[in-house]
């Protein structure tokens, strides 16, 4: 174990030493007691010394719980587990680490609970160690380690002995998985000279290096409720991609943004959420399934294992960290969650990485704070939530960003959040939307009448928006019309709804032909380009190349259409041209085929329609 005392490098909550005692470990000092038990909330008296947010284990089972509030000689505890069959008197001890996470090679590819306690590992380990058998769940007061122990890591050094190096300089490389190269970089707390390093196979608390004769690790330990530093913010200017036509073309995030998912139940959001996962442009993806559903969850559990990336061919789950803290396992874990599944993502951000953190959902971590308020006795804000809860969900988005990292080689890294919202109800007017919305650069509105006409990803084009002007990326980057072709979209798509509210009231006979034509086009922006089925597997994932050419496709089609009517063809006979038809199946079209397809297409319709107008 590292001797070096930083946050970074401070040792597990679990064994840990008193960064304020002068002499006596806190672990080993006379244990407080439980003074009363409500629900997830424990208060006790007796804890010397304890401090707001320490971690300290409660009753005989030594469960986790966290320091929420100090009243006098009084702790209120909320316990990560369920706290049943505790009573007054039971012992609690103070461990003297505020809640931590383990960082550092192994992470990807792992399931973890709300406080990164490895769910496979202690499953396969049987009730023994504390798991049923082939089960998700975790034993009370189990401790495990988030990161194994057993396995080394071939090292590579970049550094040289006799070089100086501060916090964020990377001292070598491990490949971690086939998907990415993990830096290690010197922690909070360290600077000085390298002494020693050598290339080497090592486990996680071997040294790797010696920094003016102290050794260091490939171990970090962070408190998750700190943000991690970083040189330099920046500004958002490239969009993450998802493959999601909805969202790249007209509501795009930006690399480092947030964006929020509302809607009602059946609207979409997991599968949306699920989609992301597989097909955003990060390297990084970190999911927190927070207080959802279990058997949602184990479904993700399930079928993510076995799902491969189309860009790399490499598993996902070799980017991939999941957290999974079901609706139901203790309320207060899912609050723990939300920071675990940060603080991993910024931990990759500082090593020159893109990450998505994708939370499902955020209402559930706030109805947790709820939860813990109301048991704590606190005055009630809006709807019950406590007044902090636009403080913390702030907090907790703010941590999103592009940043130049640490440290040199130069590089930049960000963490993009995409937080799902489940208002109940679907009443976005209720607080945690209400708040979210207020940070979040982009809105992402599920609409309910949308779901249930199967019209998804049910984004509602008109009801959201998006703050991040990144026209000038996509400009570049795919094709020189992309901004006009999406304003064409957006303002077709208007005319469309009011003929359609005209419709509603006189019936079609009250539309121009060039108005019937308006309404074919719009058909076709809503049915073949807005709508993307998640589950077609070339469907699924539309990267923005493709993007273009459909709506390009559609654009060309509306002009000769709108030619062919003026020079009196029929509407209804027009789109009923084979190559009008086409259109529709330009979502099927295979990949590497689409740049010609979209090109004869063209053609096709330039001859068939002006040729069926003559
Ligand atoms: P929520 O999480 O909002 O309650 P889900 O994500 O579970 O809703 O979606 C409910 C159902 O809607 C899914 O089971 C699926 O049938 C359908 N659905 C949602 N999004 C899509 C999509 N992009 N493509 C096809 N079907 C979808
Ligand atoms: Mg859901």
């Amino acid at each position: 174990m590292s001797a070096v005392a930083a946050a970074d490098m401070s040792a597990s909550p679990i064994a840990a030493v008193d960064p304020t005692g002068p002499s006596v470990p806190a672990k080993d000092r006379p244990p407080g007691v439980i003074q009363r038990v409500a629900g997830p909330v424990v208060a006790a008296t007796g804890l010397d010394g304890v401090r707001m947010y320490e971690v300290v284990r409660v009753g005989p089972a030594s469960l986790i719980g966290e320091v929420i509030r100090l009243e006098g000689d009084r702790a209120v505890i909320q316990a990560y587990e369920d706290t049943s069959g505790l009573t007054v008197g039971d012992p609690v001890a103070r461990t003297g680490a505020p809640l931590q996470v383990e960082l550092g090679p192994g992470l990807l590819g792992s399931i973890f609970d709300g406080i990164q306690r490895p769910l496979h590992e202690l499953a396969r380990a049987g009730p023994q160690a504390g798991g049923a058998t082939g089960s998700a769940f975790i034993g009370r007061g189990v401790s495990a380690q988030a990161l194994h122990r057993d396995r080394t890591w071939p090292f590579e050094p970049r550094v040289r002995i006799g070089d100086r190096v501060a916090p964020g300089v990377e001292l070598g490389t491990v490949r971690e998985t086939g998907a990415l190269v993990h830096r290690v970089l010197v922690p909070q707390g360290v600077e000085g000279i390298v002494g020693n390093i050598e290339p080497g196979s090592f486990g996680v608390e071997d040294p790797v290096a010696f920094v003016d004769g102290r050794p260091v690790t490939m171990l970090r330990r962070w408190p998750v409720r700190e943000p991690r530093p970083f040189a330099e913010r920046l500004d958002p200017d490239a969009p993450m991609i998802t493959g999601q036509r909805v969202i790249d073309t007209v509501l795009p995030v930006a690399r480092g943004g947030v964006a929020v998912i509302p809607g009602g139940f059946g609207t979409g959001k997991t599968v949306l959420e699920q989609s992301l996962a597989r097909w955003a442009d990060a390297d990084v993806i970190v999911f927190v399934g927070c207080g959802e559903r279990g058997n949602e969850l184990a479904d993700v559990l399930e079928e993510f294992p076995s799902l491969t990336d189309p860009r790399t061919g490499a598993p996902l789950l070799d980017r991939t960290i999941l957290i999974a803290n079901t609706s139901n396992m203790p309320v207060a874990a899912r609050e723990a969650s939300i920071y675990t599944g940060i603080t991993i993502a910024e931990y990759y951000r500082d090593q020159g990485y893109d990450v998505a953190m994708l939370a499902d959902s955020t209402s559930r971590w706030g109805e947790a704070l709820r939860e813990v308020s109301a048991r704590l006795g606190e005055m009630p804000g809006e709807e019950g939530y406590p007044a902090y809860l636009p403080a913390r969900l702030a907090e907790f988005y703010e941590r999103s960003g592009t940043v130049r990292c640490l440290g040199d080689p130069e590089r930049t890294g960000s963490v993009t959040v995409i937080g799902a919202i489940s208002p109940p109800g679907a009443d976005f007017s209720e607080p945690v939307t209400q708040h979210s919305l207020r940070i979040a650069g982009t809105l992402w509105e599920l609409d309910t009448d949308l779901a249930r006409r199967r019209h998804f990803p049910s984004i509602s084009w008109t009801r959201s928006s998006t703050a991040y002007d990144l026209s000038a990326w996509f400009q570049r980057e795919v094709s020189p019309n992309w901004e006009a072709d999406r304003r064409w979209m957006l303002a077709l798509l208007q005319q469309e709804e009011e003929l359609l509210a005209i419709v509603q009231l006189l019936g079609a006979e009250a539309l121009a032909p060039a108005e019937r034509a308006v309404l074919a086009t719009g058909r076709w922006l809503r049915q073949d380009f807005l709508q993307q089925s998640a589950f077609d597997p070339v469907d699924a994932f539309c990267p923005p190349t493709r993007q273009h050419e459909m709506l390009a496709t559609i654009r060309h089609a509306h002009g000769a259409l709108a030619a062919a009517v003026a020079a009196g063809a029929d509407v209804d006979e027009l789109a009923a041209l084979p190559c009008l038809v086409e259109i529709g199946h330009m979502r099927s079209w295979p990949h590497q085929e689409v740049g010609a397809r979209a090109v004869a297409l063209r053609s096709r319709i330039d001859e068939e329609v002006s040729g069926h107008a003559a």
